[in-house]
């Protein structure tokens, strides 16, 4: 009953909550949800939307295995600190990652959400330079990249709303996408941003970079899909240079790409791969930074503490590792990866048509992920009020209109999901 009556609730929320990212004073009346179960989810008046606007729902809402793991863990030992001692699930979860990467990534260390992964991600790249005897500090990221809202991830990359009056505290050279997103799937595009990227590296011969900072597909960037061999040519690029290639997978590994993680499926080996969103499903919040053991040994030598100095009190929070086993379980047993790959392929076929049509500039998948590329913001905002309209959430990021569904999604679903996209959409003027 406290939280029953809509007007109190709207109101309370209205005066007391500062909300992430959003301009302040927002009006979010329209947008407050009670409850979801599956692929669908209730606002506070009762109406039902498809929900596909899930940054992190791998196994959907209210999965009886994921919500009975985090009950049993919470009263089992619901947190033990992880940087002295350790409990009985953070083994079995670093182990299991370890078993989705290749070989040498076998090392990970917990945090919380993936901005923070890339504070630690870049403590490791920075550290494993002086180890080698080689101190370096440069970071060379896709300007339109986002790695996390953090100081340092920030600093990782220059997306207008994400700019911010500090400077950044390491030297950090960003590459801008040297082309259109729609003409990245063009065979001259992959030579040309590998480009981008050497030059980048070798801007400063005399600071070379410590680590190249990388997302296998632009998430907050615009929904941009990178050419296949991108990841191979920076591997190749960072070998010539001694830079470690972090990858971020926050958004795409455990399905959301149709594969558990993108470089592997590439077959890349990274130095350091970040990943986050789908690993717990979000139902509670964790994050895994995942180094070779070349880069994890030689902390060894630290002279103050023989290690990373880094960490944070819920790391590692146990909770997290139940829900994020519960998670993977689903995940293998529902056969969901497969699934999202050939999920994702239906869907697009349904609105490849429109490519350069109307207001569309652009169809283009990743996985499980649809992006309708819009003409302009306006046009894409437009299409997300009508698809709320038709019972439908949708994302967007700049001029992109995203679908991104629970990989639980049924092909009912799937389809109702199209169907509401397509009525969202202008029809002819
Ligand atoms: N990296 C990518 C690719 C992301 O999409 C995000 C979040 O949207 C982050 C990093 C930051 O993760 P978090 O919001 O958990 O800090």
């Amino acid at each position: 009953a406290r939280y029953a009556d809509p007007d109190v609730v709207r109101e309370r929320d209205r005066r007391h909550v500062w909300h992430t990212w959003t301009p302040v004073g927002a009006d979010r009346s329209a947008a407050m949800f009670t409850h979801a179960s599956g692929y669908r989810i209730w606002d506070i008046d009762g109406r039902e939307y498809i929900e596909g606007s899930a940054l992190n729902s791998t196994c959907g809402y209210a999965h009886p295995e994921v919500t009975r793991a985090v009950a049993e863990q919470a009263g089992r030992l619901h947190h033990v600190d992880v940087s002295l001692t350790s409990h009985d699930l953070a083994g079995a979860l670093a182990e299991r990652i370890a078993s989705y990467l290749p070989a040498p990534l076998t090392r990970t260390l917990f945090v919380n959400s993936g901005s923070e992964g890339f504070d630690a991600a870049v403590l490791m790249a920075v550290g494993h330079a002086a180890h080698q005897g080689r101190p370096r500090s440069r970071i060379v990221a896709f300007a339109r990249g986002y790695q996390g809202a953090t100081v340092l991830a920030r600093s990782l990359s220059d997306l207008p709303r994400c700019r911010h009056p500090m400077t950044a505290p390491l030297p950090v050279t960003l590459v801008d996408l040297p082309l259109p997103p729609r003409d990245l799937r063009r065979p001259e595009a992959l030579p040309v941003l590998l480009d981008a990227f050497e030059r980048a590296i070798g801007a400063d011969p005399a600071d070379p970079p410590a680590a190249v900072v990388v997302e296998p597909f632009l998430n907050v960037g615009g929904g941009v899909v990178l050419p296949p061999g991108f990841l191979a040519g920076l591997r190749a690029l960072c070998d010539a240079t001694g830079t470690l290639l972090v990858v971020d997978e926050v958004f795409t590994a455990y399905g959301r790409a149709g594969a558990m993680f993108a470089c592997a499926r590439d077959g890349v080996v990274p130095d350091v791969v970040v990943s986050s969103k789908g690993l717990a499903g979000g139902y509670v919040p964790i994050a895994a930074v995942t180094a070779g053991e070349h880069v994890y040994e030689g902390f060894a030598a630290d002279p103050v503490i023989g290690g990373l100095r880094y960490g944070h009190t819920t790391s590692g929070h146990a909770v997290a590792c139940a829900a994020a086993l519960a998670t993977l379980d689903v995940l293998e047993k529902e056969n969901l990866v497969e699934r999202a790959e050939w999920l994702g392929g239906r869907m697009a076929a349904r609105v490849a048509h429109l490519a350069g049509t109307g207001e569309v500039v652009d169809v283009r998948r990743l996985g499980l992920v649809v992006v309708l590329e819009m003409t302009t913001e306006d046009a894409a905002l437009a299409v997300l009020a009508r698809a709320r309209a038709h019972g439908l959430l949708l994302r967007r990021q700049g001029a992109a209109v995203m679908a991104v569904p629970p990989l639980v999604i049924d092909d009912a679903g799937a389809d109702a999901l199209v169907d509401r996209l397509l009525a969202a959409l202008p029809g002819p003027a």
